[in-house]
């Protein structure tokens, strides 16, 4: 076993609002190789502490479609609340998990609960897209909501701390959410000082989103607040040391190699099945809210 090499800490993804709802910033990197990098996971909107208002309207955003992929939604701060065309309607609280498989398609609609609307305070979020493997883009939709209590939760290995398993296996332990190609998602909180660490195959896609605090990694760098470290496909372990008390989103997933063609909510293998899903969802086969 040998440490595994950082590729780049990428920093200062810009904002952007998602209906009035999310202020997210989208923390993979671009440019024609990130999805390769990247997969199985798509896209990373993380949504940064932000102070809403009191409202009686809900912010969020309407009714919209998604069909290829699962959408992966995990509350630090705040209550959200979502409602699809299955029927399926839910309140998300803080260390709540949504894991959501669109798969041949869902129509929902993803807003602030209305009692956090009423008081207003602070949302912390994040939004992962995790890309379904060809076999299974056109899967039954399903819904797997995770309360806090359903993870796991694995010791620091200097005690001070944890790291909650979502998905896949850490130490002997397993998350609870089922998915469709090898992947480990956990939350890992640190207190300043304590040390942990982990191990996944050199191959699998292995990225860190520091959502607050500040960390070393592996003795040698440095991360803090929104940075985003991109592993190479070298090495199994990294080491992590919380220079003050840190909050870490940790990812490794192995590779789907197949081809991605995306466009707005559809993530397919091809040109023709993204018009072919435009087409259905028109036509009403996603169902109705
Ligand atoms: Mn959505």
């Amino acid at each position: 076993m040998s440490i595994k090499t950082i590729n780049g800490i990428y920093h200062g993804a810009p904002f952007n609002m998602v209906g009035n709802g999310f202020r997210v910033s989208n923390n993979f990197p671009h440019g024609n190789s990130f999805i390769r990098e990247m997969s199985p996971f798509f896209l990373l909107d993380y949504n940064a502490p932000v102070d809403f208002s009191a409202s009686e309207e809900p912010r969020g955003v309407g009714v919209h479609p998604h069909r290829g992929f699962e959408t992966v939604t995990i509350v630090y701060a705040g209550e959200l609340a979502h409602r699809d065309s299955s029927g399926s309607a839910g309140l998300l609280h803080p260390g709540d998990v949504q894991w959501m498989t669109a798969g041949s398609g869902v129509v929902h609609e993803e807003f602030h609960a209305p009692e956090f609307s009423k008081t207003g305070g602070t949302l912390h979020m994040i939004q992962l897209w995790v890309n379904l493997p060809k076999a299974h883009k056109m899967t039954t939709p399903k819904y797997q909501d995770i309360r806090d209590k359903d993870m796991p939760r694995i010791m620091a290995d200097t005690g001070n701390g944890y790291t909650r398993i979502i998905a896949g296996e850490y130490k002997g332990a397993e998350g609870p959410a089922e998915t469709f190609s090898p992947v480990h998602l956990y939350d890992v909180r640190l207190d300043k000082d304590a040390s942990t660490s982990f191990s996944f195959p050199a191959e699998f896609n292995t990225a860190i989103l520091v959502l607050s605090g500040k960390i070393k990694v592996s003795g040698e760098v440095e991360a803090r607040a929104t940075d985003f470290i991109l592993f190479k496909h070298e090495g199994e372990e990294i080491n992590i040391k919380a220079e003050d008390g840190s909050t870490l989103l940790l990812l490794s997933g192995e590779p789907l190699n197949e081809p991605v063609v995306s466009y707005g909510p559809f993530v397919m293998n091809t040109q023709e099945e993204i018009h072919q899903a435009f087409a259905d969802f028109h036509s009403g086969k996603f169902g109705k809210l």
